[in-house]
C-alpha cells in the first residue's frame, strides 16, 4: 500500500476524528488543537456548539464507513460524507514534500477539516478496498482502524489492544 500519500496519511486523520472521545463538550477544540498542523497555519481552531455538532457527525460517519459491511453500505456512507466536502486540491510544498491538499487553505477549520477527512478517507477505499477499513477485535474496544499492513491482516487499533488481547488469550489457554 501506497502509505507515502497524502491521501493515505489523511485517512489517519478521519481514522482519529472518529475514535475521538467526545464525552467532554470540548472534545472539538482539543481535537483541532492536537491535529493543528493538518490546518493552514493562523486559521482559528475554535467552534461553535454547531460546528462541534457537525464534527461529530462527520465522525459518526466515518465511523459507519468502516463499520459497513457491504459495498453498497459503504458506498452510500462515503458519498455522504463527500455530500458534505468543499474539495478544491491544491499543490504544496509546506513540509518539503510536494504533496496535494484538498481544502482551499483560508476555509474555516470545520471545512479543512471535512474536507481532508473525506477526500483521505474516499481515496483509501476507492485505491485499497474498503476491506481495508475494520473495528478493533479487542474485548471493550470498539475503536476503528485502517489497515496499512501489506497483507492486510490487521484485527486490532493499536498495538495496546493487540497485546492486551494476545495476553488474554494466552490466559485463557491456561485456565483450560
Ligand atoms: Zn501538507
Ligand atoms: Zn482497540
Amino acid at each position: 500500500m501506497d502509505y507515502d500519500t497524502y491521501g493515505s496519511t489523511a485517512v489517519e486523520l478521519a481514522i482519529e476524528l472518529a475514535n475521538a472521545d467526545r464525552s467532554d463538550p470540548e472534545w472539538a477544540r482539543r481535537f483541532l488543537a492536537s491535529h493543528d498542523d493538518w490546518f493552514t497555519p493562523g486559521t482559528p481552531l475554535e467552534l461553535s456548539p454547531g460546528e462541534t455538532h457537525k464534527a461529530g457527525a462527520t465522525a459518526e460517519i466515518v465511523r459507519a464507513v468502516a463499520l459497513a459491511e457491504t459495498q453498497d453500505d459503504v458506498l452510500a456512507r462515503l458519498n455522504q460524507l463527500l455530500a458534505i466536502a468543499r474539495p478544491r486540491p491544491y499543490a504544496t510544498d509546506h513540509d518539503g514534500e510536494l504533496h496535494l491538499h484538498y481544502a482551499r487553505p483560508d476555509a474555516p477549520v470545520l471545512e479543512q477539516l471535512t474536507t481532508t477527512v473525506a477526500m483521505g478517507l474516499s481515496q483509501v477505499v476507492v485505491q485499497h478496498g474498503w476491506q481495508r477499513l475494520g473495528v478493533c477485535s479487542a474485548e471493550n474496544c470498539d475503536d476503528v482502524y485502517v489497515d496499512t499492513s501489506r497483507n492486510a491482516s490487521r484485527r486490532y487499533c493499536s498495538n495496546t489492544c493487540a497485546s492486551r488481547s494476545t495476553v488474554a488469550a494466552y490466559r485463557a489457554r491456561q485456565k483450560t
